[in-house]
């Protein structure tokens, strides 16, 4: 399903004519029709939509690959142990 349309009229009183080499042309103005990317634009926003909805999810699962793989907890206690010894050269 494609719509062509005149970038330069109002789309309310286009009307498409065929030119002598077989491209569409405005019957307003004789410029040649632009496709209407309307399909497109629509895969374009329901990709947005659902890589919206689906990368929260796919991060938190790498996350937590990541989490498994190198468990954290070494990386709390080298924290806390340094914010102990931060808190001991403050005191
Ligand atoms: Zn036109």
């Amino acid at each position: 399903m494609v719509q062509y349309y005149c970038p330069y009229c109002n789309p309310k009183y286009q009307f498409q004519k065929q030119s002598s080499n077989g491209t569409l042309i405005c019957g307003l103005c004789g410029e040649e029709l632009i496709k209407k990317p309307f399909i497109r634009l629509n895969q374009i926003i329901a990709l947005v939509a659902a890589s919206s909805l689906l990368l929260p999810l796919i991060y938190t699962f790498i996350f937590l690959i990541k989490n498994q793989i190198n468990p954290p907890n070494k990386n709390y206690q080298a924290n806390s142990n340094l914010m102990i010894i931060i808190k001991e050269t403050l005191s």
